[in-house]
């Protein structure tokens, strides 16, 4: 006997034109990539941007990255996507950096790599290939992987980061805290970033707990040279208590939406704080002897000790 169930031929049927589509798209250019900012918690200015690939579908309109990306994983489309993405990345920021010298001297550009590419053969000429291509330096460019992903094979994972240490490159941690992990990976893996997860900016207001946790964790990254980011911060008060409790870069919609390249020239020419009309940090003075962040030198390689901007 076999059971025949329609919804399930026609989800498999969508599927494998969602497949075909995502294939055609890839031949056509159809991706196309936004960019959100990334600041100093303390000043708020502007320290670099994650892109976040979108799907520009003829029909569908704009499709966000979680619509396709475990589909692009599963098929191994994410190879030649995130190849894309890499080369698209790197030079576009190139170009701003060459319209914006004294703002771009250590800017960031985060580039999200999936467990595929991480634990694939391509990662690393991918890499090389898109900063000889744009002449990126090696320096600011991070690659995020998810936590998760990560732990799937710390091994393989720490002979892959250390080569693409060795380029240069620098490495965050995304979602951190979200899946089960060992603290103790943080010392053998060369590790240059904490992204803190949203969940943990979401309770940060209410929660003593959250407060206590993302302090703990600020401390412990600051303790091993890492540099932390705070994910998803939505309202004035979570940016605040962030700050008061040492977290170095804050992302999310209260300081900007991720944008078009485009958009975020003409907002990079604004305004070099977020939002605008600087909020002046409630009840955190300023930092005393400035406000840099000593984001960690990147390890073995040490090519650029990253003073940020003031
Ligand atoms: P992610 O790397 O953790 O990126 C952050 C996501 O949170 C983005 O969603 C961003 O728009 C969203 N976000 C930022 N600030 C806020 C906020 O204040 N509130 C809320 N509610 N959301 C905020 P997006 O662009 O939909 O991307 C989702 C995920 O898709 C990314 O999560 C990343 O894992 C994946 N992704 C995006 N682009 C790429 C890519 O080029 N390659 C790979 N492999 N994955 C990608
Ligand atoms: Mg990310
Ligand atoms: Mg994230």
């Amino acid at each position: 006997y076999v059971i025949y169930r329609a919804e399930v031929h026609s989800s498999e049927v969508e599927r494998i034109a969602f497949e075909r589509d995502l294939r055609i798209a890839l031949e056509q250019d159809q991706f196309v990539l936004h960019y959100q900012p990334i600041v100093d918690s303390k000043n708020r200015r502007i320290l670099g941007v994650e892109a976040l690939v979108r799907w520009q579908h003829p029909e569908r309109g704009l499709v966000p990255p979680l619509d396709f990306i475990p589909l692009a994983e599963a098929t191994g489309l994410i190879v030649p996507l995130g190849a894309w993405v890499l080369r698209e990345a790197c030079t576009q920021t190139q170009k701003w950096r060459t319209n914006h010298p004294s703002l771009f001297k250590d800017f960031l550009l985060s580039v999200n790599v999936s467990a595929r590419q991480l634990f694939g053969t391509q990662l690393q000429n991918d890499v090389v290939a898109a900063l000889n291509e744009s002449g990126l330096d090696p320096h600011h460019l991070v690659l995020e992987i998810v936590e998760s992903q990560v732990m799937t094979d710390v091994h393989a994972a720490l002979r892959q980061f250390a080569a693409l240490k060795e380029i240069g490159v620098r490495i965050a941690i995304d979602d951190f805290g979200t899946g089960y992990s060992s603290l103790g990976y943080l010392q053998d893996l060369p590790v240059d970033f904490l992204k803190l997860d949203k969940s943990f900016t979401d309770n940060i207001t209410e929660s003593v707990k959250s407060q206590e946790l993302m302090r703990t964790v600020a401390q412990l990254s600051r303790a091993l040279s890492i540099a932390t980011v705070a994910e998803g911060v939505e309202t004035l008060e979570q940016a605040d208590v962030l700050n008061t409790l040492d977290v170095n870069l804050c992302q999310g919609f209260y300081f900007a939406r991720p944008i078009d390249a485009e958009s975020l020239s003409r907002m990079l020419k604004r305004v070099r704080r977020l939002p605008e009309v600087v909020p002046v940090a409630r009840g955190s003075a300023p930092a005393a002897g400035g406000s840099r962040i000593h984001l960690p030198v990147p390890k073995p390689a040490r090519v650029a000790v990253p003073h940020l901007p003031n």
